[in-house]
């Protein structure tokens, strides 16, 4: 992918608090770029600060969250510099953002209509008769019938509902959409015929994508790329293919580990022991030390462990050795 990122997050560093002087780090000096039409897959156990990533970057973080030191530049521009209504105006018509609960989305007292005509009236769409036809023509790219524009929410099935939220979401074109665990909800079934009509929207429209998911093995199969996330901190960053095959991080290994193999005998799945750290007292060195089996006694638990990338895989950890590229 060629030139400047659609989604470029520098340094980013996020916390919970009232007070200045009192906030719990959630987010801490996250880099991850996404480029146009690019999906970049961000996974990591609750807790990570996944979501709330993806918050701060739809400029949808509200007190007493707060993005205390970094950059979010959507094509270049801050989003911390935006005023309230410069960041209204981004969101929906140039950055979207699916969630997991759909419900919570939609109004459940006024038709589905009347919800896509307010979203598009609040940015400028306010002849009706093209509101509804740019409606129905999102409600036949996710296949629902047009007649559901009519209903009430809760009259469709969490599928359909959430296919009316991902219609809702793209009808003003955005550049990026943010799925924060959009199929979490559903079941397997509605869940795969919704990943394939995303993925076909995505090829169809153009969008870029950052997808969060606590399911790795999900990710796999749909992202470019996969950030993984660890007590606020990408701990790993690569091409999908090359993750799957050779994952650098032994909290990566550990949740590629808890894959359930397919066409083999069945064997016992082992979880990872322990939980994520309490992000107000953080572990000196690295965060993931008291739960790894490969952690160096007197190096982990003492050192904060380095980056070390090639050939755009980025691990954090004190055993990891990049590969060399090779000569000629
Ligand atoms: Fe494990 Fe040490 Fe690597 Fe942290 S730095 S992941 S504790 S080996």
């Amino acid at each position: 992918m060629s030139g400047s990122p659609l989604l470029a997050l520098e340094d980013v560093h996020i916390g919970y608090g009232w007070d200045a002087r009192s906030v719990t780090p959630v987010v801490r000096g996250v880099d991850l770029t996404v480029a146009a039409g690019e999906v970049v897959g961000v996974a990591g156990e609750s807790g990570c600060g996944k979501t709330t990533l993806a918050m701060a970057a739809a400029g949808l973080l509200d007190p007493p969250g707060r993005v205390t030191a970094g950059r979010i530049l959507f094509e270049g521009a801050d989003l911390r510099a935006m005023s309230p209504e410069q960041l209204r105006r981004l969101r929906l018509a140039e950055i979207s953002m699916v969630f997991q609960a759909s419900m919570n989305v939609l109004n459940p007292v006024t038709r589905v209509r009347k919800q896509f005509l307010d979203a598009m009236a609040a940015h400028g769409v306010r002849n009706e008769d093209e509101a509804i036809a740019r409606a129905r023509e999102m409600f036949d790219r996710v296949r629902l019938p047009q007649r559901f524009l009519d209903a009430f929410p809760h009259q469709l099935s969490g599928g359909m509902r959430q296919r009316a939220v991902i219609a809702l979401c793209l009808v003003l074109r955005p550049k990026l959409v943010l799925l924060d665990e959009p199929t979490t909800a559903l079941d397997v079934v509605v869940q795969r015929s919704i990943m394939q009509m995303l993925s076909e929207l995505r090829s169809e429209l153009g969008f870029g994508v950052v997808f969060i998911t606590h399911d790795l093995s999900l990710l796999v199969e749909v992202a470019d790329r996969i950030a993984i996330m660890y007590a606020g901190q990408v701990v790993e960053e690569a091409p999908a293919k090359h993750l799957y095959g050779a994952a650098g991080h032994p909290y990566t290994r550990a949740l590629m580990s808890a894959f359930p193999p397919l066409g083999v005998a069945r064997v016992r799945m082992e979880g990872l022991p322990g939980q994520p750290p309490d992000l107000r007292r953080l572990p000196p060195g690295c965060a993931f030390a008291p739960r790894c089996l490969q952690a160096v006694e007197g190096t982990c638990d003492a050192v904060a462990p380095p980056a070390s990338s090639s050939e755009g895989h980025r691990v954090v950890c004190h055993l990891y050795e990049p590969k060399e590229a090779p000569v000629g």
